[in-house]
C-alpha cells in the first residue's frame, strides 16, 4: 500500500481545501489522496509540507496561503493560532455557521443514509463573543522571567500561553486575571510546576451567572492556605460587587483534572445563582452546568418545541445531568423523569427540582442503557424522550428499549453529527421517522456543532 502514497514526509505541495474535518482543520486532496491541514480553511489555495503520512491519509503544516478563501477575515484574537481553543477565528462567523449545518448534511447523508431530510440554518448567536459563563486557566511562572502567567494550555502541549484577554470569554475574567497576578507578584505567591510538584498555585477558575450577574471566583491551589488571603479576598471583591462567592479549590494530587475534592470558602456563600429561562439553578464549583447560556436557552427551547408537550405527557429525559431539561420540560408535561450516570449531578438535580417547586420529576442515577431497560420491565413507560448523551452517543441496548417503548416522539439532542446519525438510522429502521434537524451554534469560533432533532414514530419496529 504504502509506495501507492502521493506525498512524502517534509516535502512540500499546493492544494486547494475543499471541506473542513472533525476539529476545524481544512480537508484537501492531493493526487486523490486525502490531506488535512490545520489553520487552512474551505476555498483556500494552500502551500503546505507535509509532516505526517498514514496509509490513508496524511497531514500538511500550512506554509502559506497562494490564494485566500473570500470567507477569510482577520481573528480579533493576537494568540489565536498558538492557543488552539478557536478553530475557526479566521472565518466569517455567516460562513462559520454555514459550514457548521453541512457537516451535520454530510453526516445524515454519509453516515445515515438519511438523503431527503432538511436541514436548518444553524441558530447562531447574534454576538458571538464574550459568551462563556466558566473559565479555568492554567496559572504559572514564566521559566526565564519568573512573570505570574495565565492563559490556556498550547494545543497537546502544557506552555501556557498568556491570555490576557480572551474574547470569548466574560469580560469580567480580564480584570480577576489582573488582580490576581498583583497579588502573586506583590505576595511573592510561587505557581505549582508539574514536574516538580512544587509550587502554590495551580488555576485560577471562575463562573458567571450570566441572568444574574454573580460571580464565585475559585483559586485551585495545591495546598490549604495562601499567603495574605484577606488581600485575595479584597482583590476579588474590588473587581465587582457581584461577586458574591471565593473559594480556595485544594488539589495536591498529580493529575490533569484541574478541582480537587476539598473546597474551602474564603468570602461569601458556597454557590452562585443563575436561570436559564424561569428556571433557577444554584451552582457550585463541582457542578456541571451548560457554558453558553444564552444558546442553551436557544437549544432547550428548541427541544420544547419538538417535545410539543400539552401537559397530560411522561417525558423521559436521559442523559440529564443535573435536570436542566428535565426542569425546563417539567411545567410543560405531566411528569419527567431524568436518568444520569453521576450521582452528584442528581443530587444537584433534585435540590434545583425543590428550589424551583417542581414536584413532577423524579431522578435516577446509573446508565441509561441499563436503567431504561429495567425501568420497561417494570411496566414503566413514556409518551416522549429526550436523549443529550456525551460524544460517543447512545447504546443500542436503549435505542431498542425506546424503540420497544413505541414512544411517540424521540428528542435527540447531540453534540456529535456522526454518532447522532448513526443512531438515527437505528431508529429509522425501527419504525421511526426523521422529522426535524436543527443545528444550534453553542461554541461560536470553534468546531463544535450542536444539533435537536425531532423523530416520530410511523411505523412497526420491525427488528
Ligand atoms: N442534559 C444535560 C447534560 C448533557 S451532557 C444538560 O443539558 O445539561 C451528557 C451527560 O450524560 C453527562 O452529564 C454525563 O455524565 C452523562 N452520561 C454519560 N454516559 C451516560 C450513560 N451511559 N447513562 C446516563 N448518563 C450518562
Amino acid at each position: 500500500m504504502k509506495n501507492q502514497i502521493p506525498v512524502h514526509k517534509n516535502e512540500y505541495y499546493e492544494m486547494d481545501i475543499h471541506s473542513m474535518g472533525h476539529e476545524g482543520e481544512g480537508v484537501g486532496r492531493i493526487e486523490n489522496f486525502t490531506v488535512f491541514v490545520p489553520h487552512a480553511l474551505p476555498g483556500d489555495r494552500v502551500k503546505v509540507k507535509i509532516v505526517k503520512t498514514k496509509n490513508t491519509y496524511a497531514y500538511g503544516k500550512l506554509i502559506e496561503i497562494v490564494n485566500p478563501s473570500e470567507h477569510r477575515v482577520d481573528p480579533v484574537c493576537p494568540s489565536h493560532i498558538k492557543c488552539g481553543g478557536c478553530q475557526l477565528q479566521h472565518l466569517a462567523y455567516s460562513e462559520q455557521l454555514e459550514l457548521k449545518k453541512q457537516k451535520v448534511v454530510d453526516n445524515l447523508q454519509r453516515i445515515g443514509k438519511l438523503e431527503d431530510v432538511v436541514v436548518h440554518d444553524t441558530i447562531g448567536m447574534e454576538k458571538p463573543m464574550r459568551y462563556r459563563n466558566k473559565v479555568q486557566f492554567p496559572v504559572g511562572r514564566d521559566e526565564n522571567t519568573g512573570k505570574v502567567k495565565v492563559g490556556f494550555y498550547a494545543p497537546r502541549s502544557h506552555d501556557i500561553i498568556e491570555t490576557d484577554v480572551c474574547q470569548i470569554q466574560h469580560e469580567i475574567n480580564d480584570s480577576i486575571i489582573e488582580k490576581l497576578k498583583l497579588w502573586m507578584e506583590e505576595n511573592n505567591v510561587s505557581a505549582y510546576q508539574e514536574k516538580t510538584r512544587k509550587g502554590l498555585v495551580r488555576h485560577i477558575f471562575t463562573r458567571v451567572g450570566f441572568a444574574t450577574g454573580e460571580i464565585m471566583v475559585v483559586l485551585v491551589a495545591n495546598g490549604a492556605k495562601i499567603p495574605n488571603p484577606q488581600q485575595f479576598i479584597d482583590a476579588m471583591r474590588s473587581v465587582n460587587d457581584k461577586v458574591k462567592s471565593i473559594i480556595l479549590n485544594v488539589n495536591t494530587k498529580a493529575t490533569n483534572v484541574v478541582l480537587g475534592q476539598e473546597n474551602r470558602l474564603l468570602w461569601g456563600t458556597e454557590s452562585i445563582i443563575d436561570y436559564i429561562g424561569d428556571v433557577k439553578f444554584h451552582i457550585s464549583p463541582m457542578s456541571f452546568y451548560q457554558v453558553n447560556p444564552v444558546q442553551t436557552e436557544v437549544l432547550y427551547n428548541k427541544a420544547l418545541e419538538c417535545a410539543q408537550l400539552n401537559g397530560d405527557e411522561t417525558v423521559f429525559d436521559l442523559y440529564c445531568g443535573i435536570g436542566t431539561i428535565s426542569l425546563f420540560l417539567a411545567r410543560n408535561a405531566k411528569k419527567v423523569v431524568g436518568v444520569e450516570i453521576v450521582a452528584e449531578a442528581i443530587e444537584d438535580a433534585k435540590q434545583n427540582a425543590a428550589l424551583n417547586d417542581i414536584h413532577n420529576v423524579e431522578f435516577h442515577v446509573g446508565a441509561a442503557e441499563e436503567v431504561i431497560p429495567k425501568l420497561y420491565n417494570q411496566g414503566y413507560t413514556a409518551d416522549v424522550v429526550v436523549v443529550d448523551p456525551p460524544r460517543k452517543g447512545c447504546d443500542e441496548a436503549l435505542l431498542d428499549t425506546i424503540a420497544k417503548m413505541q414512544v411517540d416522539r424521540i428528542v435527540y439532542v447531540s453534540c456529535n453529527p456522526s454518532t447522532l446519525a448513526r443512531d438515527l438510522r437505528y431508529l429509522e429502521d425501527r419504525g421511526y421517522k426523521t422529522i426535524d434537524v436543527q443545528p444550534v451554534d453553542m461554541f461560536p469560533h470553534t468546531a463544535h456543532v450542536e444539533t435537536v432533532i425531532l423523530m416520530t414514530r410511523c411505523g412497526q419496529n420491525d427488528k
